[in-house]
């Protein structure tokens, strides 16, 4: 299809938008569509503006003759029109041949106004630009740009801007001049900067800009595509300088603010009575992590750490440990957890190790009923709750702490950035912030913590606790079924619990998969005498407390569930994990479910369950993932493949999408733009404070805090 010419009343009001858009921001009242959309795009800065780069470039720099043309190519001819016709088969079209002296060729139409056809008459010069393609007519081109002869060729490429729904691209390109024409774009990036770290000297800002937007057409377009040209070189290494110079200033901003000092007093103190009643020995990688957190916490600078250890490794205890610290030391902790099946075994496991000891647990969750909660919110405001478990409830206004000094978030990644910043603002009122601990199973590599988590101290738990079994897995087609349900009797013999995992039930109907509810009855029906219970994330949340207490105590036998499940459920007999459509799954989500099973001393399987639909095979991103499932069960090397499928866009979830962060550089590639804006980011915040500021300010806008949390 084809979308035709834009009627001539929304071409007035493009026009017209055009020219306010020049006419600069301070008339902006009424704001027409295409200004929303400019928005839209984030474009509110001039700088915003002229940092809008080509996706893509046009050549109308030339004329080429048809003689010239090469099959397949686009080209800009200049002809004279020497037939006109309307043609009915195989449909209404218009037909124009036209000659430029070396050779002929025909202009094909579906939609045309009168006037068009009018200007297409024969006799009439034009210039027409589009892909020309030869054949048994000779050269055709479908639906060229066509305007009329004559005129000066532009003497720079033409840039094809990323735009949305009602933001034309000549609006937009005004709109970008103008921006680059007023923008500041006054160097920030000293010469001893970019020199002493021996950068190859690059364009300066306004050059490499200029030269983007409207490049010469003798450019090298390959070098322009694949954004090795030195204009785009100096945009990386600039726009790499204000992430790490934000994270850097966020660092040592930090270093002026204050923290309560949390130090555990020798014997008798919480911390070690909590060691002594554990059931397990830590092992060496906990207590190494342990000892780089209670060394943040004795320390009046507040702690910005993220521990990160595969599924299973124990980073709850490590968690429990640095809440005593901070609970003997007469200040209040907070844990939050993105689920509220995670929170609720969270605070029921907290809840068996420390009130033995004294302390009181508090529990918050937006499904609690209101005088629970109102009884919650009177034990945190009075500090009678030493610590405090919950969902996002946590970081609701009402919550008032008496001193909260320390923050530990489960698996990062799933909150916003948003709730990360309120949780850190929960003080209270002073000057103290708290600590904060981020935990996650998601490790990041380690491009990505040198660049997104430039501000984090980071601790890792690298070994898993003794005794585990390691979990086979296979990759087994849908059309095996029977067999996994045989293998499920076998398990259920044996004494040992089954998980079986289906793709969300919101999507089922929309997706046709095969939905929860439906493998439930299936796998009821198929083995009589056992409990087959279903958790979903519609159900009431005492339902799904009840199931899993069932599933927990041993009593139910087969839990088919939906991905609610996905972290943090801890039931050590529980020995196979069946994942149906994982091929719908995300490489670490996959993971995460895995790690639900091998966490007691029985051998462990997990079986992926895939279907290819109507295709006759697995999309090749689909076997990727499937493949580095069954290849190892290390996090790491998950996390690793993870970021060679997505890239570290998605990889990156919600933090990403908090700000366009990284739009230009690409740390797969750039690596050396990157150590050259981690050495250079100090030394240009001691000796030019003021250029840091403003070229952080140019390049990151608003969204500095983004980058904070
Ligand atoms: P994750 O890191 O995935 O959050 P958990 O903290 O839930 O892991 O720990 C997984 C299981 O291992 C829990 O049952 C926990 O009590 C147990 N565990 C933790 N540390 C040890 C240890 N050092 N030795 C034996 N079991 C441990
Ligand atoms: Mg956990």
């Amino acid at each position: 299809m084809t979308v035709p010419p834009p009627a001539p009343a929304r071409k007035k009001a493009a026009k017209a938008a055009a020219k306010d858009a020049v006419a600069g921001e301070a008339k902006r009242v009424d704001k027409s569509p295409a200004q929303k959309a400019l928005e839209k795009l984030g474009l509110k800065r001039d700088i915003d503006l002229a940092l809008h780069l080509p996706l893509r470039y046009e050549d109308e720099t030339r004329i080429t003759r048809l003689v010239d043309a090469r099959e397949g190519g686009t080209v800009q001819i200049e002809a004279t029109v020497t037939a006109s016709e309307v043609t009915f088969r195989p449909r209404r079209q218009l037909l124009v041949t036209v000659d430029d002296g070396s050779d002929t060729c025909v202009l094909r139409f579906f939609n045309f106004y009168p006037s068009q056809q009018k200007a297409l008459a024969v006799g009439a010069r034009i210039r027409a630009r589009g892909e020309i393609r030869g054949g048994f007519m000779g050269w055709t081109m479908m639906h060229p740009h066509t305007r009329a002869a004559g005129g000066e060729l532009p003497t720079a490429l033409t840039p094809v801007y990323p735009t949305v729904a009602g933001l034309p691209q000549p609006y937009l390109r005004k709109a970008v001049l103008g921006g680059l024409a007023r923008a500041d774009l006054v160097d920030t990036l000293p010469a001893d900067i970019s020199s002493q770290i021996g950068l190859k000297p690059l364009w300066n800002l306004r050059q490499a800009l200029s030269f983007l937007h409207h490049p010469t057409p003798d450019v090298s377009l390959a070098q322009l595509e694949d954004h090795s040209h030195p204009a785009w070189q100096r945009l990386k290494a600039e726009e790499l300088l204000a992430q790490q110079l934000s994270q850097l200033q966020s660092r040592r901003e930090r270093a002026h603010l204050r923290a309560p000092v949390l130090r555990a007093d020798g014997a008798g103190s919480l911390h070690e009575r909590l060691l002594a009643s554990l059931p397990f020995q830590l092992t060496a990688a906990q207590r190494r992590v342990g000892e780089e957190i209670a060394h943040d916490l004795a320390d009046a600078v507040p702690m910005h750490r993220l521990l990160q250890g595969d599924v299973g490794s124990g980073k709850t205890v490590v968690a429990a440990l640095a809440a005593t610290l901070c609970i003997d030391a007469g200040w209040q902790c907070a844990l939050m957890a993105p689920t509220e099946i995670l929170a609720d075994q969270h605070f029921r496991k907290l809840v068996g190790w420390l009130e033995p000891l004294g302390v009181r647990v508090a529990w918050l969750t937006g499904s609690q009923k209101k005088k629970e909660r109102a009884e919650m919110l009177g034990l945190i405001e009075r500090g009678e709750a030493g610590l405090v478990v919950g969902t996002h409830a946590v970081i609701q206004e009402q919550v008032q702490f008496r001193n909260l000094a320390l923050a530990i978030i489960d698996e990062q990644h799933r909150f916003g950035v948003a709730q990360r910043l309120a949780l850190r603002s929960k003080t209270n009122g002073d000057e103290v912030e708290p600590h904060l601990l981020m935990m996650t199973a998601t490790p990041i590599p380690r491009t990505l913590a040198m660049s997104y988590y430039a501000d984090l101290d980071v601790s890792t738990i690298d070994e898993l606790p003794p005794g585990r079994s390691p979990i086979v897995t296979k990759v087994v087609s849908e059309q095996r079924r029977d067999e996994v349900i045989e293998r499920i009797r076998g398990q259920l013999a044996a004494g040992r619990q089954v998980y079986w995992v289906c793709p969300l039930i919101e999507e089922s109907e929309a997706l046709d998969l095969t939905n929860a509810t439906a493998t439930h009855s299936e796998l009821s029906e198929a083995l009589p005498g056992v409990m087959v219970g279903l958790l979903h994330s519609r159900m009431p949340t005492a339902e799904k407390k009840a199931v899993m207490a069932l599933f927990t105590s041993g009593q139910m036998g087969v839990l088919v569930s939906t991905t609610v499940i996905e972290v943090g459920v801890d039931v050590p007999n529980a020995s196979l994990m069946v994942i149906e459509h994982a091929e719908r799954f995300g490489l670490s989500q996959l993971h995460q479910l895995r790690g639900r099973v091998g966490r007691g001393a029985a051998a462990s399987a997990c079986v992926l369950l895939y279907s290819t639909g109507d295709a006759p095979r697995l999309g090749e991103t689909a076997r990727a993932r499937l493949k580095a499932m069954a290849e190892t069960s290390d996090g790491f090397e998950i996390a690793r493949r993870d970021l060679d499928i997505r890239g570290p866009g998605e990889f990156l979830g919600a933090r990403q999408s908090g700000a366009a962060l990284l739009r230009f550089a690409d740390l797969a590639t750039d690596t050396h733009l990157l150590a050259w804006a981690r050495e250079a980011a100090p030394l240009m915040l001691d000796r030019y404070p003021e250029l840091a500021a403003k070229h952080v300010a140019r390049w990151l806008g608003g969204k500095t805090d983004y980058l904070k949390a």
